[in-house]
């Protein structure tokens, strides 16, 4: 006799996984699927192609978008014909049997471990740097002292915070990423899938539901995104990475729109509102940002109802997976579906997925986003908590000792109520400070080496990995970072914020294109040798002042780089129209000729 068993959803998805990556596993060694050898049956005639959809289940969609490339004579990339031999989620035995011999992986299977978040990154170190998931970026007091922990005892004793405000830990020996691993699961950190070809890191906004001014608190759908990631094995399929960001309306930007899918938070007044759309808060569904290839997420016209978004995330996602490029990696992106598409034809898909049709509404009937405040992630500011306020930390670079990650835990703990919040300005938030508490936990930073506030410089400083820890990079970003604010602190004042970018390869991750100033690593020849250098781009912005910087300098070197930065804004102060027109707008008044003769004809500031 059998038993009736009834499955969760959760359990479900982990059986058909299982079976999937089974399946996957016997069809090629010519074996019957598990269900064919349960009824006897031989395994079918076998093809190059064989294993795929019908033993796949969870994993169809992906290895069909495969089958079709090659039925039309197509030639799958390296990486799709490497995801195609092995499914990644499904080598957890390899990996323990390598970390036991003490081995790294090879080949192709350095990019098949970055699905378990896992990344040797070599030359640059010889060791894993590990990518964390931190949902909305917000973690408690506890994680962050047991993050410290783990890169203490199994990395170089340092973690970096991200530019999808995330956690990266690095220089983990080769017998420990699943030290590390099972270590951050412990912690009720899951890191599958944040790296490779997978959805990242979900962003939210990071005040979210602390900001006075947000129109809805974005956390609870980050954090419901991350989860149906997690249970659902088919988000795993993708032909390249992807980026999903909720923005709340408040005065930190979550950079939503240099996503692959944005939602932009929205009132709809009672004057606007319709009997379909009741006045109230909905998302604006942006798709397409990529700003490594020049383009943010646009405006779709689709209007959602919060409860809506997660599943039409996922349903953007199946239709990605079917139709995105799997033979050429720089036209993998989500944008180039859209760009060959177009949005009807691709909402139109998304509608069939989804199983119904999505609103429209008119953008300019919405009400406009309240302001972004270029410093609210530094400093106290008061919360939408009567009494309560949170703490933007400054973390130059990116870069804490996991001494600070004890202490800022300890202040998070005492002083607020033990929640951490990092920011895509590579910073951090300590929240729910009482006021009596503020100036003590001020000075509790101090005393860890840590400060509150920066100089209109270093509030807007990014920079990528780099090359000690990159393999892709052409420079120490982060090294250069810092002298160019260390030269530009003692070289001038500056009396409004300015972001500066540097990211060490086309792979952008710290958006070059939309900082005011955004560098781009390149090397060049001095002599005999070649040297770390920076192409140098004016003008970029997000959000309502949405732009892609222009290269107006190519290959200055690295040691020339703050001089050149330090005459650019010595020539922005000295010829802009009024004390309040942002470097930005000053560099988009002006063509690039224009504004060279002015960077060249600057005068040097007088140190402050
Ligand atoms: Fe590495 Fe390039 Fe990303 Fe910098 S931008 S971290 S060099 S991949």
């Amino acid at each position: 006799m059998t038993d009736n068993v009834t499955f969760t959803d959760e359990q479900r998805h982990y059986l058909e996984g299982l079976m999937s990556g089974a399946n996957a596993a016997r069809a090629l060694r010519g074996m019957p699927t598990l269900s064919q050898a349960m009824a006897g049956l031989a395994a079918p005639a076998q093809t190059p192609v064989a294993l795929t959809a019908s033993a796949a289940g969870p994993d169809t969609p992906a290895i069909e978008a495969q089958d079709k490339v090659i039925a039309a004579g197509g030639k799958l990339c390296k990486e799709e014909k490497a995801k195609r031999d092995k499914n990644a989620l499904d080598m957890w035995d390899e990996m323990a049997d390598r970390a036991a011999a003490g081995e790294f992986p090879k080949g192709t299977d350095v990019f098949l471990m970055k699905y378990h978040g896992l990344f040797h990154v070599a030359p640059a170190q010889n060791s894993y740097m590990c990518r964390l998931r931190l949902p909305g970026g917000i973690l408690s007091a506890a994680q962050f002292r047991g993050i410290a922990d783990i890169a203490e005892n199994y990395g170089g004793g340092y973690t970096h915070v991200t530019t999808r405000a995330n956690l990266q830990i690095r220089e983990i020996a080769p017998e420990n990423p699943l030290n590390v691993y099972t270590g951050l699961a412990d912690l009720g950190v899951i890191i599958r899938g944040s790296g490779s070809d997978n959805i990242r890191n979900v962003t939210a906004s990071p005040t979210a539901g602390i900001d006075p001014q947000e129109l809805i608190n974005t956390l609870p759908l980050a954090k419901q995104m991350h989860h149906y990631i997690l249970n659902h094995r088919e988000m795993y399929g993708l032909p390249r990475k992807f980026n999903i960001a909720f923005e709340g309306g408040g005065a930190i930007a979550s950079l939503a729109d240099t996503n692959d899918i944005g939602f932009a938070a929205v009132r709809v007044d009672e004057a606007s509102a319709t009997d379909a759309l009741p006045a109230g808060v909905y998302f604006r569904l942006e798709l397409g940002g990529i700003t490594g290839h020049k383009d943010f997420a646009r405006d779709t016209g689709v209007i959602l109802r919060p409860g809506q978004c997660v599943k039409v995330a996922a349903a953007i996602v199946r239709v990605f997976v079917r139709s995105g490029d799997r033979t050429n990696r720089n036209k993998a992106r989500l944008k180039y579906v859209l760009d060959d598409w177009g949005f009807d034809k691709f909402i139109a898909e998304v509608e069939k997925e989804y199983g119904e049709a999505l609103p429209r509404f008119d953008l300019d009937k919405c009400e406009p986003r309240g302001p972004v405040d270029p410093l609210a992630h530094l400093g106290v500011h008061p919360q939408q908590q009567a009494g309560l306020n949170y703490v933007g930390v400054v973390v130059p670079v990116g870069k804490l000792t996991c001494e600070q990650m004890r202490g800022l835990a300890k202040i998070a703990d005492e002083f607020g109520s033990g929640t951490i919040r990092l920011t895509v300005w590579q910073n951090l938030l300590i929240s729910d400070v009482a006021d009596a508490d503020v100036e003590t936990a001020k000075r509790r930073l101090e005393a860890i080496g840590l400060h509150w506030s920066a100089t209109n410089v270093r509030a807007g400083l990014v920079a990528c990995t780099g090359n000690t820890g990159c393999k892709f990079a052409a420079s120490d970003t982060k090294t250069h970072a810092t002298a160019i604010a260390d030269h530009l602190d003692a070289a001038l004042q500056l009396d409004h914020p300015i972001n500066i970018h540097l990211t060490g390869c086309h792979h952008s991750c710290a958006q070059h294109y939309i900082g005011d100033i955004g560098l781009l690593a390149s090397k060049v020849s001095r002599g005999d040798d070649m040297v770390e250098a920076y192409h140098i781009h004016v003008g970029g912005g997000y959000g309502a002042n949405q732009s892609i910087a222009r290269e107006i300098y190519r290959d200055v070197t690295a040691d020339e780089a703050p001089a050149v930065i330090e005459r650019m804004l010595a020539g922005y102060q000295q010829h802009r129209e009024a004390a309040d027109e942002t470097f930005s707008a000053f560099t988009r008044r002006h063509d690039l000729d224009e504004l060279r003769k002015i960077f060249d004809a600057a005068d040097q500031l007088a140190a402050p």
